[in-house]
């Protein structure tokens, strides 16, 4: 695999291959006792413990080598954050085959797209899922059976797939007797299809290495920093992007871990996280929204969370500061991508830092942060040149690094690196610290006279507007300028504000030529499978949207 040059004096350390089953077994060992509780999709809680997860990870192992799963194949999974979830996550990868996880909120037809792309030979999912599950096996043409992630009691009597296994079946007939195999750490464990917002979703396979260096990596102090004393929930899905790796990372930390099925709104969370003494979470912005409005609006405080990663797209100040200022949340901002697995950058100060004022403090803490060891980033321009690290040059994003895709799965979209690196498609700054700031999608940045306007910043300001709940910013085709900003908003509820008074907000806050051209308030913003506004469909929606300017 290796095409670099041998030197003639190798050392003289073991060569054990770095495998995920590798790190089932050290929590089972080390943190035998130490808890996994989820909420079910059957409606009650489930507790164990990573010694229980162990012998069910290595039954369910025993099953799929009974079912004739052998390395390479894969098994793919349409489930929610649970305990059974994570355990195919071990019996698969585990025992040499590829775990494939779907994002269930794809359409249907990008499901089936997805399972005869990846050609998956057996797909596992939740009683949720059945009916989808209904609609696509005829379409699903590698799946050998369907196996419902539930009990025999919950199994239709009545249904039209043709082959369909339980789960908990295949677990009780199996013996917990298995010796995980030893391979080659480049072996693929994983794929997960990116969002494909447009074309075809496209397939990051990621290898036994580049998982176990990620959750090595991501557990880091100066990351995630999650600990044997952490309580950690994942609301990220386990179908989005392996839930950033706390699978991993969580187990070898020895941290307890609570996954939520489900039940992602505000209350079910919140009663979740003081339930269990939840300390750590990770999830995307607009999965905050539902519970820090939940907290605030019933006047409640978290008794023991205390840290949480932002990421998947940018974490709006505002937020940051009700959570740090009014629910005592610390934030850590995270970048990444699924071709990324996924963490990139995180957020937070240095020594040198913490004499500055909170205000500061805050600019520091609002940008995604310093690469992850293992990652290397620069910025170039639209000639490849490379650009300075001073905090205000913006320049197309590139990263290298052992969890960063080499090519997509079946080589889709062909050879994707420049000169060994992978560009992201994302447009940001690094300042002399190493701290690297997106200013947008390359794909959205508001291209206006000659210059770039970034929207996270225009929709940054908005959302800390108080009667604004959510806002996205898009280019309209302008005859003058090319482009200008139009600026679509949610208002909190039982809040008001005109167009106006919004606009007279961005006063001095911005250069005069960003100020956007229009305001549009809506009752909804479009997301997308994976909780982010999807703003091609915004483009489209208001592709004739007539500016006052125009
Ligand atoms: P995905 O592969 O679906 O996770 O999407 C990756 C993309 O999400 C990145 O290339 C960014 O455009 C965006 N993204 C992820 N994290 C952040 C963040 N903290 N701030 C801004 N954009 C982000």
């Amino acid at each position: 695999m290796s095409s670099y040059p041998m030197s003639p004096l190798m050392g003289q350390m073991m060569s054990q291959p770095l495998l995920i089953s590798s790190i089932l077994d050290y929590a089972a060992k080390h943190y035998p006792t130490t808890e996994i509780v989820s909420r079910r999709v059957e409606g009650d809680m489930h507790r164990y413990t990573y010694r229980d997860c162990h012998v069910r990870a290595r039954k369910m192992a025993n099953a799929l080598t009974s079912l004739g799963v052998t390395m390479g194949d894969r098994v793919a999974t349409l489930a929610w954050n649970g305990y059974r979830h994570m355990e195919l996550y071990y019996a698969v990868s585990g025992s040499g085959a590829v775990l494939h996880t779907i994002n269930p909120r794809l359409h249907p037809e990008q499901i089936a797209y997805i399972a005869n792309h990846a050609e998956d030979q057996y797909l596992f999912f939740d009683l949720t899922f059945l009916p989808l599950i209904e609609a696509v096996a005829a379409h699903c043409k590698s799946v050998k059976a369907f196996v419902l992630m539930a009990g025999r009691e919950r199994m239709p009597t009545d249904t039209k797939i043709a082959n369909l296994l339980c789960y908990e079946d295949l677990m009780a007939s199996s013996s917990d007797d298995y010796q995980w195999p030893l391979f080659d750490e480049n072996s693929a464990a994983s794929l997960c299809y990116t969002s494909g917002t447009t074309g075809n979703p496209k397939g990051a396979l990621y290898s036994h290495r580049s998982t176990v260096l990620h959750a090595y990596g991501s557990a880091m102090p100066n990351a995630l920093n999650v600990s044997a004393t952490d309580t950690v929930l994942p609301v990220v899905p386990m179908f989005h992007v392996n839930a950033w790796g706390l699978p991993y990372s969580v187990l070898l930390s020895g941290a307890k871990m609570v996954y939520p099925g489900a039940a992602l709104d505000g209350k079910s969370l919140y009663e979740l996280f003081e339930a269990e003494g939840v300390t750590f979470s990770a999830g995307v912005p607009t999965v905050w929204l539902g519970l820090v409005n939940y907290a605030l609006e019933n006047k409640l405080r978290f008794s023991t969370f205390r840290r949480t990663v932002i990421g998947g797209s940018a974490c709006p100040p505002a937020m940051m500061d009700t959570l740090i200022d009014q629910l005592d949340v610390q934030v850590i901002h995270a970048w990444g991508m699924t071709e990324m697995s996924p963490l990139g950058t995180a957020g937070g100060l240095q020594s040198k830092h913490l004499s500055l004022p909170k205000a500061a403090q805050r600019k520091i803490l609002q940008k995604q942060g310093h690469a992850v060891y293992g990652v290397d980033m620069k910025i170039v321009d639209d000639d490849g040149k490379e650009l300075p690290w001073d905090g205000a040059t913006y320049g197309h994003l590139l990263v290298k690094g052992p969890w960063i895709i080499s090519s997509y799965f079946k080589n889709e979209g062909g050879d994707v690196l420049q000169d060994g690196w992978f560009p992201t498609g994302d447009v940001a700054t690094i300042d002399a610290d190493g701290y690297m700031q997106i200013t947008d999608r390359s794909k959205d940045v508001i291209k206006s006279g000659g210059e770039w306007i970034g929207t996270i910043d225009l929709e940054n300001i908005a959302m800390a507007h108080p009667a604004v709940l959510q806002a996205a910013c898009i280019g309209i085709a302008h005859p003058k300028w090319d482009e200008r900003p139009l600026l679509l908003v949610i208002k909190r509820p039982g809040q008001d504000v005109t167009r106006e008074d919004l606009l007279h907000y961005f006063d001095g806050k911005i250069a005069r030529f960003w100020m956007p051209d229009d305001v549009i308030f809506v009752e909804a913003l479009p997301t997308g499978a994976t909780g982010k506004i999807q703003k091609n469909k915004l483009r489209d929606q208001y592709k004739g949207h007539l500016l006052p300017t125009a």
